[in-house]
């Protein structure tokens, strides 16, 4: 990856977007898109959809999609001493919480904070073993009243984690909310090298909300666009580490190159055409089976008015929804280049209707 496109990644990394508070993102988003879209129009729940021009009027309507949303927290509940109760927004795992430095994203700025947890000194023993819930937890700022953290924090203010990309060995990274930033990420860089073409279709690209909290953006986004078909880009549980199991997940590693989901959520003609694509352009890619409508913002948009012809690229990823998530910069690179590759190839509506 160049260092443009990582300061880009990084940059969206950086950017706090919980659920329902996503504006931050939209405007990166937004910035990238505005010199080569021919229209950019956000809906009223906050989705972002960047229109660009065809050189076919009739081609089909295409959908690249990526939701910007982060899992996060939000505050709850300030006590009389200062300290300042939270909830989870989306499927935040409990026990990864207490001990991390947070973000309150205020008002008039970030406040930083951390999660306090009983010492294990004093725990009793069935404490040790228990995962403490989120009404147990709570975020020390260095407050000592309710008015004095009232003047910094307000209720329903969004939280996360204060954690940075950083670089792993080889082109591994880490970092907070890959899930779905790094598809943020490559969704505008997959919409600026498909356009440097001429293209036969219509393509849109969309930065969706609110995934996490039950695909609620992607919903009204795709029932608004009217796509004919849609790509999806999302994270995919990678199998290669020392607790997954590949006949549970999937066979699915890191550095494998982007995962191709296959089955009753993804149109066949558009999985081959993903498969065609990336074998006459050399990237190397992985399939995964997918027995069930996938809990991703593609299970919405397939089924969204009379149906769309739909696929999910997947960008392979370890510890998905813990502030250190793991993927392959090179991953993310092959997904973009394929994805735009695939956009130039589609030409009508026709061809995926399965016959
Ligand atoms: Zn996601």
């Amino acid at each position: 990856m160049n260092d443009q496109d990582y300061q880009l990644l990084e940059e969206l990394i950086a950017t706090p977007s919980p659920s329902g508070y996503e504006q931050p993102v939209q405007r990166i988003v937004r910035r990238e898109l505005a010199e080569i879209a021919e229209q950019l129009q956000s809906d009223l729940l906050g989705n972002l959809v960047a229109a660009m021009p065809a050189s076919a009027s009739d081609g089909p309507r295409v959908m690249l999609t990526a939701h910007c949303d982060e899992i996060g927290f939000l505050v709850k509940y300030i006590d009389d001493n200062g300290f300042i109760f939270f909830a989870p927004v989306g499927g935040v795992d409990p026990h990864l919480v207490p001990g991390q430095r947070v973000r309150i994203h205020a008002a008039n700025g970030p406040i930083p904070g951390v999660v306090g947890k009983k010492p294990i000194h004093l725990l009793e023993t069935k404490d040790k073993e228990r995962v403490i819930p989120f009404t147990e937890q709570f975020v020390d700022i260095g407050c000592s009243s309710r008015s004095e953290t009232e003047t910094l924090v307000a209720i329903g203010d969004p939280m996360t984690i204060n954690v940075a990309l950083e670089r792993l060995q080889g082109e591994l990274v880490t970092g907070r909310g890959f899930d779905d930033r790094m598809g943020t990420f490559a969704m505008i860089r997959a919409v600026q090298l498909a356009v440097r073409q001429a293209l036969p279709c219509k393509l849109y690209g969309v930065s969706v909300v609110q995934e996490e909290l039950g695909l609620r953006g992607a919903q009204p986004a795709s029932f608004g666009l009217v796509p004919d078909v849609a790509l999806v880009i999302e994270i995919g549980h990678a199998s290669d580490t020392p607790t997954n199991d590949p006949k549970v997940v999937g066979e699915v590693k890191v550095g494998g190159g982007p995962v191709l989901s296959r089955g009753p959520n993804v149109n066949p003609a558009l999985f081959e055409l993903l498969r065609q694509t990336a074998a006459a352009e050399g990237i190397p890619v992985q399939v995964l089976g997918e027995q069930r409508a996938t809990s991703t913002d593609a299970n919405v948009i397939q089924l969204s008015r009379q149906g769309v012809a739909t696929a999910l690229v997947r960008v392979p990823t370890r510890y998905v929804h813990t502030s250190s998530e793991v993927l392959s910069l090179a991953d993310l690179d092959a997904a973009v280049r394929l994805l735009a590759a695939t956009i130039r190839k589609i030409k009508d509506r026709e061809s995926f209707i399965p016959l």
